[in-house]
């Protein structure tokens, strides 16, 4: 093992529990020498001993602290985090109408570089670097002692400007759809299909609010609508209609299967393939109106429509939204973007308040959801902010 010592400001913030390890924290420059994968003794300014670490470039970062102990790094290792993970979620294992959530999340549960997300006896192992490879096969061996037996794991490599790659390394192929449930709504995944599997698991208790609160006898119109899953949440609580905006072609059939998994019929939803801009512009001119509003925006996307960005389109979709939005309705503004902190995504969603000329008042906030924790040094990783505001006048 490579011992490596870091700068004063590193050795610092390495102490505290920072748990990412960045280019400019070595006291001497990387060279080739120095390749993914390779396991770092770190040491401080002073000599001393920090931790172990390994290398793995992402977007941010190079590498990140595996312990401050000296310890192997084995199968045995990994166990511990997984016992610990599991300890934190004794809950979601124990709630009968849920069965998909993420049991693992990266630095939040001792290991950046890693999720594990659980979907109906299959799991999804997320590796967002190529270092951590390195010790996928005590990962999946620790998986297999501390986790249920799995019908199948797939793999999926989240590396930086690459397509997800995503195959099976254990068991049989999940059906297609594989059927999981949350807070008793069924969702139709699809575990070997890239990055996006047909619903977003952060976002459980943002789509129980939705079922039990939001959407009961209103309409619903939801912005970047993916597969619908906020929908069938709101339908499956009274909502009386739901309108789905995604410009993707595969939104109109995985939607459509969202509700009848559920029993819903989706003739009775609209389901359109347009740019959220045009569609609300139309809304405008038909003088169409909605009692909740859910806007849940990729962070960057380009398309025929233009690029979608967020500093800079964000409160105009509030704007043009709070157009059709009825009085007193409810608005529900969600990014993932994890290089706006909450104060200035909510600035950005005031402004579109102001540029409408209409008053609103917060009713809720909400976070990553508790089988997402963050590791409390790292700010970053918590991405998810979702904001809902009533519309007063
Ligand atoms: N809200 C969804 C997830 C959204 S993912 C959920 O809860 O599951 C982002 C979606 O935005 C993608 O499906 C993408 O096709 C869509 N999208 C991107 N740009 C768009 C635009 N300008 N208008 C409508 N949809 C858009």
């Amino acid at each position: 093992m490579k011992t490596k010592q870091v700068r004063e400001l590193a050795t610092n913030r390495i102490k505290a529990g920072y748990p990412a390890i960045e280019e400019l924290d070595f006291a001497s420059r990387l060279s080739k020498e120095d390749k993914d994968g390779d396991l770092l003794r770190l040491i401080g300014h002073n000599e001393e001993f920090l931790g172990l670490g390994y290398l793995g470039k992402e977007n941010r970062s190079v590498g990140w602290m595996l312990t401050d102990q000296e310890e192997t790094i084995d199968q045995y290792f990994f166990q511990k985090l997984f016992m610990d993970a599991k300890a934190k979620r004794g809950s979601l294992y124990a709630d009968e109408g849920t069965n998909a959530f993420r049991i693992f999340n990266g630095a939040g549960d001792g290991l950046g570089g890693l999720t594990i997300d659980y979907y109906n006896d299959y799991y999804v192992i997320s590796l967002y670097n190529q270092g951590i490879y390195r010790f996928l096969d005590a990962i999946q061996q620790a998986l297999f002692d501390v986790f249920k037996e799995a019908k199948g794991i797939y793999e999926k490599k989240n590396v930086a400007g690459k397509p997800t790659q995503s195959r099976l390394i254990h068991g049989e192929e999940a059906p297609e759809p594989h059927l999981v449930r949350e807070n008793g709504i069924r969702y139709a995944t699809y575990l070997n299909d890239g990055w996006m599997t047909g619903i977003f698991l952060d976002q459980r208790h943002v789509r129980a609010a939705m079922m039990n609160q939001y959407a009961v006898g209103k309409r619903l119109l939801n912005l970047f609508s993916y597969t619908g899953a906020f929908s069938v949440a709101g339908a499956m609580g009274g909502a009386t209609q739901t309108v789905n905006i995604d410009l993707a072609n595969r939104s109109k059939e995985l939607t459509a299967e969202q509700f009848e998994v559920n029993g819903l019929n989706p003739d009775d939803h609209e389901i359109r393939v347009i740019d959220t801009a045009s569609y609300l512009d139309y809304a405008k001119k038909h003088a169409l109106e909605f009692g909740v509003i859910v806007i849940d925006p990729p962070t960057f996307a380009r398309s025929k429509a233009g690029t979608w960005r967020i500093e800079e389109d964000y409160p105009q979709v509030i704007a043009d939204s709070l157009a059709v939005l009825e009085t007193g309705g409810t608005l529900i503004a969600s990014t993932n973007a994890w290089m706006l902190s909450a104060d200035e995504f909510y600035d950005l969603i005031l402004a579109g308040f102001k540029q409408a000329g209409v008053d609103g008042e917060v009713i809720e906030t909400y976070g990553l959801p508790e089988d997402f924790p963050t590791n409390r040094q790292y700010i970053e990783s918590q991405y998810l902010k979702v904001f809902v505001l009533r519309k007063l006048n």
